[in-house]
């Protein structure tokens, strides 16, 4: 049954939110478990809401969460002045390298890392999982792959946005591969549809003015997104390279199976980085967003300032995470 008091308290903190000029709600949602059947959607930082509603459009009718993780992001993908996709910032010699990946409820998954000239990495990703027998390509091989398959090869330019970053950061051109809560540049988002069955969908141009071949987190599938149809569905945001070492979404999803709720997993994983990066923690950002079977949402991060999309046939809203500084 919907909560009343719960639907209260949130229209009060969205409306707190709004009056304040953001969209954003005070709080970690109260985990409360939704009716089973129904669908929801989460994804990472503020540009989740406009991919949740490309998400939404599946769900809402129905649909696979599998669908309603690509539609989703490929909204952001499609986004030219946004931090995901072709519009998104170079890497230090100047071309845009994508990274996705995609899982869904029966362990099926596809990746492509340092793709170049493709609009939708993800959709690439979903075809490498159900028209290859591999899980990832990469490169060369993913860009003729994605050619093949009938994807158009853009030009290579720079977006007017990416342009003034990457000319900016060339005058010092100093090589700082670090992302905190200024430098980000992915979206992930898990789903469960009616079925009640999980996906999910990790798609970035990776760290800005990043070294030429670099792949984080994103594309690989146990660090980037781990989706177990038995247990949750978990992505990951923030230095690639920190999520990998501990096989980060993964990580996750086995904290849930132990009987963790998705916040108190998703902070087991971020103390696990803590303890590992020691001093150098205060310096970057890594973030999980996880759902579990019963349709509870959480999250927890490295720094302030992190946030996530929720949306279900109740709300739909950004949450403010807590963090482990
Ligand atoms: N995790 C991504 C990477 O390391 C970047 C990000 O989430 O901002 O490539």
């Amino acid at each position: 049954m919907f909560n009343r008091r719960y639907f209260l308290r949130s229209s009060l903190f969205s409306s707190l939110g709004l009056l304040a000029g953001r969209k954003v709600v005070a709080a970690t949602p109260v985990q409360r478990p939704l009716v089973t059947g129904q669908p929801v959607v989460i994804s990472t930082w503020d540009a989740g809401l406009a991919a949740n509603k490309g998400a939404w459009e599946v769900l809402s009718r129905n649909g696979a969460a599998l669908d309603a993780v690509e539609a989703g992001v490929k909204v952001t993908e499609s986004s030219q002045n946004c931090c995901v996709g072709l519009g998104a910032n170079p890497d230090r010699d100047g071309y845009v390298t994508l990274d996705a990946s995609i899982m869904d409820h029966e362990w099926n998954c596809g990746a492509v890392g340092f793709l170049e000239r493709i609009k939708h990495p993800i959709s690439v990703a979903r075809r490498v999982m159900e028209k290859t027998p591999h899980v990832m390509l990469v490169g060369v091989g993913a860009q003729q792959f994605a050619v093949a398959e009938g994807f158009p090869l853009e030009p290579a330019v720079l977006s007017d946005d990416a342009k003034k970053s990457y000319e900016k950061w060339l005058k010092k051109a100093e090589y700082k591969p670090v992302i905190n809560i200024e430098n980000h540049d992915t979206i992930g988002m898990v789903a469960m549809d009616a079925a009640g069955n999980l996906s999910g969908s990790c798609t970035t141009s990776g760290m800005g003015f990043k070294m030429r071949g670099r792949l984080g987190d994103s594309p690989i599938i146990g660090a980037g997104l781990f989706v177990d149809n038995e247990v949750g569905a978990v992505t990951a945001t923030g230095q690639g390279e920190d999520v990998i070492r501990v096989c980060g979404s993964h990580s996750v999803v086995e904290y849930m199976r132990q009987g963790m709720s998705p916040e108190e997993a998703c902070k087991a994983a971020v103390e696990k980085i803590a303890r590992i990066k020691k001093e150098k923690a205060k310096d970057i950002q890594v973030a999980f967003i996880a759902l579990n079977k019963k349709g509870e949402t959480g999250s927890y991060a490295l720094q302030k300032g992190f946030t996530y999309a929720l949306r279900n046939n109740n709300e739909e809203r950004m949450v403010e995470v807590k963090s482990y500084f």
